[in-house]
């Protein structure tokens, strides 16, 4: 197995596309293909997708990614899958076909039950059993919907002709020929439906929700061999033997395998990773208490939190206002000034999320005097992605009680040197960018190579890994809390905007 002629490939089913992309022994990229696939939204709030063009589209890939290498299917030594979480989705057992679309992460329907269940005060016995705020965005509710809508379904569930899975089981399933019918521990982490301290699917919840425990996958670690491709797909029989959902194949991808130990993707949103290494830890911030893998009967925990509004505030000072033509020109104008001048921007364009929760908060500027520029408008959105990422960290630390020493990255965002300086100096602590930025594929690809003895063990493969780029705290630690005093000024002057 340990030949130079073998690779790994990496299925990555991300929310807009299909991506594969080979790897070979030292972790390169070797080649990759790509597919968008449609956005179904049937009403306002709703969002589908279709499993059949889930599975075409990734198939596709899978073989373009392939070609593009110039290497036969058989010299594929395993593959691991990385998915979009939460996505639900319900077929047939035995003819294979999906009975209703799939129902998307960002899909709303459910927003009123799960306030009904938060009324009737069951918050803190989900928090306390699965380590989530009770929210639509998971896929309990929306497992209750399909059962609730589709007509028969619930009958058919409880005589075991149905099956439930997360993405990651769907394209399993498909892969094998419906031989396989597993999730791995992060997605089943993912479910509102799944126990993270006993880790098994919990019957309270489950009678909760009137979903029959005939429908479940069963729970798998994120790196063994869960089946082998059918033949069908790739003409070879190549063994699936890692998952991981997405934000935590790229807390896996960038090696973050300690405890408090945390990455950041930059991208649209800002999403934050720490590892608590064997133990859930409780947030009091309301951050998410998550799996963040399992290797071998091993579980790693990790807390999670979202900026909903990160890169997206430069999309913003570009297609909103045209402030910028580029988003690479922020830089440069950022680095114009000595300083923000005391223009902050609070990017409440959506309400804010973690730490502060504000539904009711919206954007503002602060601080403009005769003498603000565009450029002081520029660093402002540049200077707020790094505060809210810091403000989230700081929760997270709080809540692990625990410093980080440095945080990896990843994301378009992290693209722009000002802003990883920025928030070295912010974070007073080490920003690390890999050499490989596509994290999320190289976590499944390292998941799928430890169970096959791709690479022997993880120090073999954090040999591999490397900084592209290391940014070191260059600004006085009192310099920044100054910043801070005032963005956390302006923030409580954005909070709580639309309430009367
Ligand atoms: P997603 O996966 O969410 O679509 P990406 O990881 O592709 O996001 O990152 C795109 C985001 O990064 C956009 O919101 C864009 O505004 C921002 N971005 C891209 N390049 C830069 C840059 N040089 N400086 C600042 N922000 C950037």
């Amino acid at each position: 197995m340990k030949q130079d002629n073998q690779f790994l490939m990496a299925l990555d089913q991300g929310t807009t596309s299909s991506r594969a992309i080979i790897f070979n022994k030292k972790g390169q990229i070797v080649s990759s293909a790509q597919k968008d696939f449609e956005q179904i939204f049937p009403q306002s709030g709703w969002v589908e997708h279709d499993p059949g063009e889930i599975w075409t589209s990734q198939a596709s890939v899978a073989t373009e990614a392939i070609t593009r290498a110039k290497i036969s299917a058989h010299q594929i030594a395993g593959i691991g899958i990385t998915n979009q979480r939460e996505t639900t989705i319900i077929w047939d057992r035995n003819t294979g076909e999906p009975i209703f679309n799939a129902i998307v992460w960002q899909d709303r329907r459910t927003a009123s039950f799960c306030n009904s269940l938060k009324d009737k005060g069951h918050a803190d016995m989900v928090r306390d059993k699965t380590g989530l705020i009770i929210d639509a965005y998971f896929s309990g509710t929306k497992i209750k919907w399909i059962l609730d809508h589709v007509d028969g379904a619930r009958e058919r569930a409880r005589k075991g002709e149905l099956c439930f899975g997360t993405v990651d089981s769907w394209l399993v399933w498909k892969m094998t020929a419906g031989a396989a019918h597993i999730t791995d521990i992060t997605n089943a982490s993912r479910t509102m439906i799944f126990n993270i301290h006993e880790r098994k699917w919990d019957e309270e919840l489950l009678a909760l929700l009137d979903i029959p425990k005939e429908i479940l996958p069963a729970v798998k670690s994120s790196s063994e061999v869960y089946g082998t491709t059918s033949g069908d797909l790739l003409s070879a029989k190549i063994p699936i033997a890692g998952i991981a959902g997405d934000q935590q194949a790229a807390l896996f991808g960038q090696l973050c395998t300690e405890p408090g130990m945390a990455k950041t993707t930059y991208g649209t949103g800002c999403f934050l990773v720490m590892n608590t290494g064997n133990k859930p830890v409780k947030s009091n911030n309301q951050l998410l208490t998550t799996i963040a893998w399992q290797l071998g009967d091993e579980v790693n925990y990790a807390l999670e939190g979202s900026v909903f509004i990160g890169g997206a505030a430069i999309q913003w000072l570009r297609d909103g206002i045209s402030v910028i033509k580029d988003a690479r020109d922020s830089k440069k104008m950022a680095e114009s000034l000595d300083d923000n001048g005391g223009v902050y921007f609070v990017p409440a364009l959506t309400g804010l999320g973690a730490p502060y929760w504000d539904q009711d908060a919206r954007g503002a500027f602060f601080g403009i005097t005769r003498g603000t520029s565009r450029a002081h408008m520029v660093r402002a959105g540049l200077e707020a992605i790094a505060y809210q990422v810091h403000d989230v960290l700081k929760a997270m630390e709080k809540d692990a009680g625990e410093e980080t020493k440095e945080m990896r990255v990843d994301g378009g965002a992290t693209a722009n040197d000002f802003l990883m300086q920025f928030q070295s100096d912010l974070n007073q602590c080490e920003i690390k960018r890999p050499a490989i930025i596509e994290t999320t594929a190289l976590g499944a690809a390292y998941l799928a190579g430890l169970a096959i003895g791709f690479w022997e063990d993880l120090d073999e493969i954090r040999a591999l890994w490397k900084a592209d780029e290391s940014f070191k705290p260059e600004k006085d630690k009192k310099e920044m809390e100054k910043n801070l005093k005032y963005w956390h000024k302006a923030v409580d002057r954005s909070l709580n905007w639309l309430t009367d």
